[in-house]
C-alpha cells in the first residue's frame, strides 16, 4: 500500500520516473567536491545521475537533464540548504547526501582507466570487453561501440585497473562486479581466465559476474570452487514477442534456457546468491510480474530495474515507466518473493541505487555487508 512507503521511499520512486532537478547552489558545491569528475560517471543508461542517500538508507541514481531529456521536466528538486543537501517534492523531503566518486574519475587521471573499471557507489564494474556479441536494442554498449570494434581488453590491464579502484583514497571500491558485453564463442576461454585471475587477485575483496550464460562461459562448480561471491543471469524481459524486438540474440537461447541456468546456479551457489534483473517499463507489467516469479520459483534473486531510455540507443525516445507503475510492480513484486522466502535484490544498501527496491533482504531489514561509501 502507498501509505506503507516513506517519504525518502516515495521520492525515489518519483525521482526514476520523472528525474531531478539541480539547484545551481548544489550543482555548484558537488562540482567543487569532484575536482572535475561532474555529478556522476554516466558510463551506462542506468548509472547516469548522481548516487544520492535519502532518509531511511533509500539509495537513488538519479536521472539528470546533464544526460536524461525526461529529466527537464523534474519536479523534484536538490538544493542546498545551508551546509547539507536537501531534497523536496510538494511536501516529501528528505536529507540528501551525495556519494562522492573516486579519484580515479578526476579528469586529471584520464579516461584509460574507465575504459576499464567505473565505481557505483561502493563497488567497482569492470568492463572486459570493448562492444558486444549481442545487439539489445535498449543497451548502449552495442551503440557506443559497433561489433566492427569488438576487443578483448588484457587481463593483466584489467587487473590492474581493479587495484588502483580498490586502493582509491576517496572512494575505494569494497566489491568487485565483472559485467558489461557478451563473448564472442572463440573468446569464451578468454573469460574464464578472466574470472579466475580477478578472483584470485583479490582474495578479500567478494566478486560478482553478471553474464549472459552462452556455452562454456560460465564454470559453476569451478566458480564456486574459486570463491565467487553471487552470479547475475539476466532475463531483462520476460514476453517473448518482445524480447525478439528488442533482445534478438537472447530471444534465440530461449526462456528456458536461462531459467534452467539460474536453477542450476542457485542450487550450486546456494541461497540468495543468483540474481536475474528484469527491465521494468519495457513490457506489461503482466508480464515482468511473471518473469519475477518464474526467478522465484527457480530459486534466484529477482533485480527490477527501471528502464532509462539512453540516447544512444533505438530505444531513446521511449518514456520511462510512470511512478505509478514502478509502484505497482514493485508492491506486488515484493508479494511474489514473500511467498517463496525471498527478496527482491540486490541488498547491498549502496547497489540499490539504480534499482526498484529498498535493500531489505529476507530478513526485512536494510543491512551494510561493507564498509559505508565517503559520502557529501
Ligand atoms: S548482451 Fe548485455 S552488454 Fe550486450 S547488448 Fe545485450 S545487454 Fe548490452
Amino acid at each position: 500500500m502507498l501509505s506503507d512507503l516513506t517519504p525518502a521511499q516515495r521520492l525515489k520512486l518519483l525521482l526514476l520516473a520523472n528525474g531531478l532537478a539541480v539547484s545551481p547552489a548544489a550543482r555548484r558545491w558537488i562540482t567543487d567536491a569532484a575536482h572535475g569528475a561532474g555529478l556522476s560517471s554516466a558510463d551506462y543508461a542506468s548509472t547516469s545521475g548522481p548516487i544520492l542517500k535519502l532518509d531511511d538508507d533509500v539509495w537513488v541514481n538519479a536521472p539528470v537533464q546533464d544526460h536524461n531529456a525526461f529529466a527537464a521536466q523534474a519536479t523534484t528538486v536538490l538544493d542546498l540548504e545551508g551546509d547539507r543537501l536537501v531534497i523536496h517534492d510538494g511536501n516529501l523531503v528528505s536529507p540528501a547526501w551525495y556519494c562522492l566518486q573516486p579519484q580515479y574519475h578526476e579528469p586529471n587521471h584520464g579516461r584509460e582507466l574507465m575504459n576499464l573499471v567505473v565505481t557505483h557507489g561502493d563497488r567497482v564494474r569492470l568492463s572486459p570487453l570493448r562492444s558486444c556479441a549481442m545487439t539489445c536494442t535498449f543497451c548502449n554498449v552495442p551503440y557506443d561501440d559497433p561489433l566492427s570494434t569488438y576487443q578483448l581488453k588484457p587481463i593483466d590491464a584489467c587487473v590492474a585497473a581493479l587495484r588502483v579502484a580498490v586502493d582509491d583514497p576517496i572512494q575505494p571500491a569494497h566489491h568487485i562486479l565483472i559485467s558489461g558485453g557478451t563473448p564472442k564463442p572463440k573468446d569464451v576461454e578468454n573469460h574464464r581466465e578472466l574470472y579466475r585471475s580477478v578472483i584470485e587477485s583479490f582474495p578479500g575483496v567478494p566478486v560478482d559476474i553478471m553474464m549472459v550464460p552462452i556455452p562454456g562461459v560460465i564454470d559453476l562448480p569451478g566458480l564456486k570452487t574459486a570463491g565467487l561471491n553471487d552470479l547475475s543471469i539476466n532475463l531483462e524481459v520476460y514476453d517473448r514477442a518482445r524480447q525478439q524486438e528488442v533482445a534478438r540474440q537472447k530471444y534465440n537461447w530461449g526462456r528456458d534456457y536461462y531459467l534452467d541456468f539460474i536453477e542450476q546456479a542457485a542450487d550450486t551457489l546456494g541461497p540468495g546468491r543468483t540474481r536475474s534483473m528484469l527491465l521494468v517499463g519495457l513490457e506489461s507489467v503482466e508480464s515482468t510480474l511473471a518473469g519475477v516469479e518464474a526467478i522465484a520459483q527457480r530459486g534466484g534473486v529477482p533485480v527490477l530495474s527501471p528502464f532509462r531510455p539512453d540516447p544512444a540507443t533505438p530505444l531513446g525516445d521511449m518514456a520511462p515507466p510512470g511512478f505509478d507503475q514502478l509502484l505497482d510492480v514493485y508492491q506486488r513484486a515484493q508479494e511474489i518473493v514473500d511467498k517463496y522466502g525471498a527478496f527482491i535484490g540486490p541488498s547491498c544498501p549502496p547497489c540499490t541505487h539504480n534499482t526498484l527496491n529498498f535493500g531489505t533482504g529476507a530478513d526485512g531489514n536494510v543491512t551494510y555487508g561493507y564498509p559505508h561509501p565517503a559520502m557529501l
